[in-house]
This record gives structure tokens, C-alpha cells and sequence, in this order.
């Protein structure tokens, strides 16, 4: 007979049917004439109950039937007696894949500590919490896929390794085939890598921007998501060293549209997440958030406050002469730490914010310089709990203005010859943005640990499974 899905048979009113159920046991309870199994097989948060009559089932078989073992139960779909569940199971045949022996599996009914499942990151997805979170990560992909189809951007993948370290974002990770135990260096002690296997020094890539826009230069507007690496040794609940990035970048686009597409996008995707994952969000907010779901209904409702670096520096100075204490100094010129923003946003503001104008000195060397001379045309949106979410900037156009200032930060004019040509040839304004997607999933599941919220978390000492 051929498998349903629990999430499918939940919603069968066909009262007497034969169905076929495979899954997972949650649990197993009962009496010495009745066994209810809870069966979940993924496709849901929800569990299906399986009515085992024991008059008609050896008792010793059932015996492995625990938590965790995997079986396939046949039986007619009945309208339920229990309250919370509306179909169960009456089984006539289960068969049994696997047992899960209860001394050693370590995923029993009692309730386990985020903390203790990044150790077994291996089974986590089989509890409530993963399922729901993974089921959320799943939508989401589908929806930023959805949202930028819709609006006639093309997907776009730009290369994993990289020869170029002109990002400026961060550490990276090198990629090499050279022997490690006998490296050829030359006169001068540096390392020789023309033999190495792509004849010059390569890494895995920070970010797909800069590919990104020779795309935006011929397709109009496009989208890159993939993953990303990040060497830096910061171990905090908001850094990965591997993460999805999703990057849009459009042609003609200003500063402003720039900002209306990231606030469409990201109302875009909650909004998805709301109206495809209700269960599941409703077990989040449940479990671990209570303001979960009306925080994700306030961003859907709400514009994002938009204002500059200097006049959110202002308001952070205002705040501390007036008591506020941050374990960083803020002033104009300096960057600002998590704590910063996440003042605007949930002390000042209570609302997303969308800080633009940054001193260029803080910023990369491909951004649209302002005419003050001091600032460039740079745009964070800061979330509640979060912090950054998005970093993105109009691009300086320019050719002459982005030669100097590449010059100016120390970015090598050979590594970056053929970014120059868009600006060579046939130039126009563009602008985009990165929008870190463990970020986003952060805020639309209310998990507090970036780590919760990607299968199996690569950080500093940290790449198990
Ligand atoms: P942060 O200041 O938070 O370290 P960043 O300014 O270095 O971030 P960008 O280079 O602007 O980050 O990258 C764009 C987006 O990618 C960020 O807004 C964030 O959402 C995400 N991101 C950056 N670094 C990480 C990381 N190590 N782990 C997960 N997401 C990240
Ligand atoms: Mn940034």
C-alpha cells in the first residue's frame, strides 16, 4: 500500500479507509488491552496517534516499539475519541524498521537543553524544535526564491572560490592543494603558489557581491544565494564561519530603492513564513518566544524608520549623556557595536531601522561616495534582537572616483581589473545589498543562537558532523 504522509492524513476525513503511516515513535503509552503510539514522520510538527490493540498484537514485538524506533503501521483512518488530534489510526499490521533502545538513545521524552543538542546535531532534527526550525529554513528558501522570481530578477551563481580578497569583509579561508608539511617558499620567504593547483592564492569566498554586479550589468537584476565563509574568530550567537548569503543587486537602482527592496523583501518573507508555517511557529512562540508571532506581525505592519549614521550617532550620544550605558564608546567616526544598534531599534525606536551614510573610512571602497566628502552611500537594516541584518550601499559608478578610492584603502588594481571594466564600459548607477540568511532566520523563528538555526553549525573549534 502506498505511504501517506502524516501532514496529509491529518487532514483525510475518508473515516474507514486503509492507510499506510511510516514515521518515527514520539511515544508510546497505554494499558495491557491498548498501545497509542505518537508517530511523526517530518512532514509536520503534528504527530498521528496509532490505536494498537493489543488483543490482536504480540506483546513481546511491541516491546521495541520505544522511543525513537522507526515503524510502518497499516490500519483504517478513524475519526478520533482523544481531544487535540482529529484522525488516528487503527492499526491491523506494524511493521518494524528500527528500534531505538531506550539505555542509549538519546532523545527521550523529557525536554533537552538547546545546548545539549548542538552535541548531537546528528538526531536534533528529530525533535519538535529542529523539525519546526528546518521545516521554517526550508520556506524561507522557497520564499526569497519566490520573491525575487516574481519581480523578474534572475538567479545568478557566482563562484565559491575565489582569487580575490578585496571584499574587505573579513578573514578568509584559503583553498589549497599544496602539501602543508613541505610548502616551497621563494628568496624572500613568502610562499611560492604557482605550482599550487590554481597558480595563485585562492579562498573560499566572503561574498558574491562583486560578481554580482558584472551579472546586474548585463541581466538587469539579479540574485545570488549561496554559501558564504568568514575566518574571523568571532564565536558570538550571530556569527557563522559558514553562512548563506542572499545578495540582489540592480541596475539604475538608487540609495532609496535599495532600501524599498530590502524592506519588500524582508516583509516578504515573514509574511510567507506566517501564512505557510503557522504550526510550527505557533510551537516556537509556545516554547522558547511569546511575542514571537506579534513581533513578526509589527514588521509585516510597519515601514522601517530610515535616517542616517550621524543622526543615530546623535541619539546614542543623547542616550548616554543621559545614563545609558554601553560596554563600547560610540562617536561620530566609529562603528557601531550590536549594542548600538540594537538601541535604536529596540530602546528608541521600537521598530526596524535603516541606517544609511556611513563615514567612508568604516566602509568598503566600493561604495557611492557623497558629496560631503565624508560619507558614502552606505545602508544597514537593524532588527529587534538581532541587530544587522542586511549591509548593502549604492555602488560607486565612477571610474576615476572608484580608482582612487581603491587606491586609497590598499585594494590592488590587478586583483580587480575586470570589476574596473564595468565602470570602463558602459557604467550606470546600481545598487544591493547581503542579507545574511541565518539572520533573517533568527528573527522569523525567535531563536536566540545562530547556531540553532543551520543543520550543522561550522564556528571556531566547531565543524563536528
Ligand atoms: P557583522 O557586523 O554583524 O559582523 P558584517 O558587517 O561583517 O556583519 P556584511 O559583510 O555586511 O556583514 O555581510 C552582509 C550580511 O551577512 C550581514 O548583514 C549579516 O546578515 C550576514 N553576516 C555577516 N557575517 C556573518 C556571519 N559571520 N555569520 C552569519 N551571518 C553573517
Ligand atoms: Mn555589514
Amino acid at each position: 500500500m502506498q505511504r501517506t504522509k502524516i501532514v496529509d492524513a491529518l487532514k483525510r476525513t475518508d473515516y474507514g479507509a486503509d492507510v499506510n503511516i511510516k514515521g518515527w515513535v514520539r511515544t508510546r503509552r497505554g494499558n495491557k488491552n491498548v498501545s497509542f503510539i505518537a508517530l511523526n514522520d517530518g512532514s509536520t510538527i503534528n504527530n498521528i496517534q496509532i490505536v494498537v490493540d493489543l488483543a490482536i498484537f504480540d506483546e513481546e514485538k511491541l516491546k521495541t516499539v520505544t522511543t525513537g524506533a522507526c515503524i510502518s503501521a497499516t490500519g483504517k483512518l478513524v475519526e478520533s475519541q482523544g481531544k487535540g488530534q482529529t484522525v488516528e489510526i487503527q492499526a491491523s499490521d506494524i511493521v518494524i524498521y528500527g528500534g531505538a533502545d531506550p539505555e542509549t538513545y538519546p532523545l527521550q521524552k523529557k525536554g533537552h537543553t538547546l545546548e545539549f543538542l548542538r552535541e548531537i546535531a546528528h538526531l536534533r532534527p528529530r525533535t519538535n524544535t529542529f523539525g519546526a526550525v528546518f521545516r521554517i529554513r526550508h520556506h524561507m528558501a522557497i520564499a526569497i526564491h519566490q520573491f525575487f522570481h516574481e519581480r523578474g530578477f534572475f538567479y545568478f551563481h557566482t563562484p565559491i572560490i575565489t582569487a580575490s580578497d578585496c571584499e574587505g569583509a573579513g578573514q578568509m579561508f584559503q583553498v589549497t592543494t599544496m602539501n602543508l608539511y613541505d610548502l616551497k617558499k621563494d628568496e624572500t620567504g613568502s610562499i611560492d603558489y604557482t605550482n599550487d593547483f590554481f597558480g595563485k592564492q585562492a579562498s573560499l569566498t566572503v561574498s558574491g557581491q562583486l560578481e554580482g554586479e558584472l551579472a546586474a550589468m548585463a541581466l538587469g537584476s539579479i540574485y545570488t544565494f549561496g554559501p558564504t565563509f568568514r575566518a574571523e574568530n568571532s564565536n558570538t550567537p550571530r556569527h557563522l564561519s559558514e553562512f548563506w548569503m542572499i545578495e540582489p543587486e540592480v541596475a539604475f537602482n538608487e540609495i532609496e530603492e535599495n532600501m524599498q527592496l530590502a524592506q519588500d523583501f524582508i516583509q516578504y518573507c515573514v509574511k510567507w513564513a506566517m501564512d505557510n508555517c503557522q504550526d510550527d511557529l505557533k510551537f516556537l512562540c509556545e516554547m522558547y518566544d511569546k511575542e514571537l508571532i506579534e513581533r513578526l506581525k509589527f514588521v509585516i505592519e510597519n515601514d522601517f524608520v530610515r535616517l542616517t549614521y550621524t543622526e543615530g550617532v546623535k541619539i546614542l550620544e543623547e542616550a548616554v549623556s543621559k545614563g545609558q550605558k554601553f560596554e563600547f564608546p560610540i562617536g561620530w567616526g566609529t562603528d557601531l557595536q550590536s549594542e548600538h544598534e540594537r538601541y535604536l531599534v529596540e530602546q528608541h525606536f521600537k521598530k526596524p531601522v535603516i541606517l544609511t551614510d556611513y563615514p567612508k573610512e568604516i566602509k568598503s571602497f566600493y561604495m557611492k561616495q557623497n558629496d560631503d566628502g565624508k560619507t558614502v552611500r552606505a545602508m544597514d537594516v537593524l532588527f529587534p534582537k538581532i541587530g544587522e541584518i542586511i549591509g548593502g550601499s549604492q555602488r560607486e559608478e565612477d571610474f576615476q572616483k572608484l580608482k582612487t578610492r581603491a587606491a586609497e584603502m590598499g585594494v590592488p588594481e590587478k586583483d580587480i581589473w575586470w570589476y574596473m571594466d564595468t565602470r570602463r564600459f558602459g557604467t550606470a548607477p546600481h545598487s544591493g545589498f547581503g542579507l545574511g540568511f541565518e539572520r533573517l532566520l533568527l528573527f522569523v523563528t525567535g531563536m536566540t543562537n545562530i547556531r540553532d538555526v543551520i543543520p550543522f553549525p561550522r564556528t571556531p573549534k566547531n565543524a563536528e558532523f
